[in-house]
């Protein structure tokens, strides 16, 4: 099997012998398989779904291959668009399902090979196309190589991934150190399947991680953005986080986070816990607690010689700055990162004046979530938690009692006469707002 393309017959299993049925299979991507086949092309199930129906697991999405190009894909399908710069693939939608269809091709080294070879230099872009073979053999693991024809109902196997699924083995197609070079991001490829399956990771992918770790730094900041997002969004992002821990990788993307952070491991379990039920998860959350000890740490040198906010605010451009230049974390969520962060102190402190604009705050649940994650991993914050779930279960009347008792509570000198003043200047307007409301 680790021989080149065109050398082997592949294996070949009919429906009765791997347990995986048509109807198991997206309604949308058996459709965009048949007007493939009636247009004339191939088009097989490919990918994790293949994998997953195999293991049990309900697929994520539905990958189709072809051997029509991502044109006469376009062509054939109205509601589609090609996407992707390194390869080009087509999103075809259905509704809001959308179904990724990748053309045959080469592996890179093979195409490469080729076009060095082309004695006028001019690259036929065809070049790069392949046959459902070839197709096979580029692919990153043996696990995610197996293509299933919903014509035949066959599973076609050319690289030995059938039995690496059954002794749930994570084996490159090809050599690992090879592979990682060619794609350093496939080692986070390998952390995602061996955390979410539970299998076994082979040694020689194990043994090509410190170098792996190095070539990360060359990856382009928004596609480790991608890729650490699905790690943390695959439902096993504590094991995930656990495995990134153990080696340098923890270190290559997140240089400013301590290698032991019970705040971290919580919040991973927290999202894994929340996937299971289909909770809505974002990876800004993540973030803003994988970089959170770097803020507190940049907070306390700024507030040296800055007033807090603008201590916090420095704080959280530096740690975000610096993160970027390894993942790019996409503007709206550095925003609801900086938001979650700085909403932190108001929590804690509550301060009787400033808790309706908290309250109010379109990232409160957010910041409320993390307060309370804190509190969980031992910070000295329960109370106010307690208080702000109280709050949110109260109605109107019970909430401005605890706000009354609150500050009743308030030392004398805390806020002092000037912002009792202020307070009550604004005190109609308030009012007025919630009438409004
Ligand atoms: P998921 O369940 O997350 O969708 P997947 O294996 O389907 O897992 P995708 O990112 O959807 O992952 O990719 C589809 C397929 O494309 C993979 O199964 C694999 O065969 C191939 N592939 C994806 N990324 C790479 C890569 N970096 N190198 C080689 N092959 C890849
Ligand atoms: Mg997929």
């Amino acid at each position: 099997m680790n021989g080149p393309a065109g050398a082997h017959e592949p294996r070949r299993l009919a429906a009765a012998e791997h347990g995986l049925c048509r109807s198991d299979v997206d309604a949308d991507a058996l459709h965009l398989v048949e007007q493939l086949r009636s247009a004339g092309y191939q088009g097989l199930l490919v990918g994790g779904c293949v994998r997953d129906l195999l293991l049990g697991f309900t697929p994520k999405d539905f990958d189709v291959a072809t051997d029509a190009t991502p044109e006469e894909v376009k062509r054939l399908f109205r509601r589609s668009r090609m996407v992707g710069r390194r390869f080009r693939i087509t999103h075809v939608r259905y509704g809001r399902n959308i179904i990724e269809v990748s053309t045959f091709r080469k592996a890179e080294a093979e195409a490469q090979d080729e076009r060095r070879h082309a004695d006028s230099g001019l690259i036929l872009r065809d070049n790069v196309w392949g046959t459902l073979e070839e197709d096979a053999f580029r692919r990153d693991f043996t696990i995610n190589a197996l293509y299933y024809d919903p014509e035949t109902e066959e599973i076609v196997d050319y690289v030995g991934g059938l039995d690496d699924l059954e002794n749930r083995r994570l084996r490159f197609i090809g050599h690992a150190d090879v592979r990682l070079r060619e794609d350093p991001v496939r080692i986070l490829r390998a952390i995602r399947f061996v955390a979410k399956l539970g299998f076994a990771l082979d040694a020689a992918i194990e043994a090509a991680i410190p170098e792996t770790a190095e070539h990360l730094a060359a990856i382009p900041p928004a596609r480790l953005f991608d890729e650490v997002c699905k790690l943390f969004l695959c439902g096993s992002a504590e094991a995930a986080w656990e495995f990134l821990s153990a080696t340098p990788l923890r270190r290559a993307l997140f240089p400013c986070t301590p290698p032991e952070d019970l705040l971290v491991r919580l919040a991973m379990r927290n999202t894994d816990n929340r996937i299971a039920v289909e909770k809505p998860v974002t990876p800004g959350f993540l973030l803003a607690v994988i970089l959170w000890q770097d803020y507190l740490a940049r907070y306390a040198d700024f507030q040296a010689d800055h007033k807090p906010a603008e201590a916090r605010s420095s704080a959280a451009a530096a740690t975000l700055g610096f993160q970027h230049e390894i993942i790019a974390i996409p503007r709206r969520f550095s925003q609801f990162i900086r938001d979650v962060w700085s909403l932190q102190d108001r929590l804690e402190r509550r301060q009787p004046r400033s808790i309706p604009r908290v309250y109010e705050h379109v990232r409160f649940r957010a910041a409320y979530d993390f307060l309370a994650l804190r509190a969980d991993a031992g910070e000295a914050l329960q109370e106010a938690v307690d208080w702000w779930t109280r709050f949110q279960e109260c109605d109107r009347g019970e909430q401005e009692d605890m706000l009354e008792a609150l500050r009743g509570q308030k030392p004398a000198g805390e806020g002092g006469t000037r912002r009792r003043r202020r307070r009550r200047r604004t005190r109609p307007k308030q009012d007025q707002a919630d009438g409004n409301g």
